[in-house]
């Protein structure tokens, strides 16, 4: 049965209950932490009408507020590195208004993949021809810049042969 007047508030996930998504939650927090500075830490909340802590989980804002729809179940570290960050991107995107988080080489929004087996932020790269898509960074390493490979730039020689 549920109560006619108001909606109940949704419980915060207790740290420990979920340690895969933890982690992925910590990393993707240092990431939020660098690249916008202001925002308190995301944390973990499940819906009132969840069965158990496997269900409807949400990346929320410090705030309570949450965006997007609801983690799917992630049963090695990738996964749920890749999910949580999907989800906080979602939230985050919403709370801010614009795209997040973004490239700094090229300014687009990137997208979280699993690339070899590590979870990272993917971009589309430039529209120009040399320009390609890349991989920013491992998700929570967004503070290490990794510039995207230009094949097709010259060296310059910073020494001269004798
Ligand atoms: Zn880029």
């Amino acid at each position: 049965m549920r109560a006619s007047s108001g909606r109940p508030e949704p419980r915060l996930v207790l740290a420990g209950g979920h340690p895969l998504r933890d982690e992925a939650l910590a990393a993707v927090n240092r990431d939020l932490a660098v690249t916008v500075p202001g925002l308190p830490a995301l944390r973990l909340i499940v819906c009132p009408d969840a069965d158990d802590l496997d269900e409807q989980v949400y990346v929320a804002l410090s705030d309570g507020e949450a965006h997007g729809t609801c983690l799917i179940p992630a049963e090695w570290a990738g996964e749920a590195m890749t999910a949580v960050a999907d989800a906080a991107q979602e939230t985050v995107t919403e709370r801010l208004w614009r795209a997040w988080p973004v490239c700094t080489v090229h300014d687009l929004g990137m997208h979280a993949r699993d690339v070899d087996g590590t979870p990272s932020w993917w971009c589309a790269g430039g529209s120009r021809k040399g320009d390609p898509a890349h991989i920013r960074a491992a998700i929570g390493d967004l503070d290490t810049l990794h510039p995207p490979r230009r094949p097709n730039r010259r060296r310059r020689k910073t020494r001269r042969p004798r």
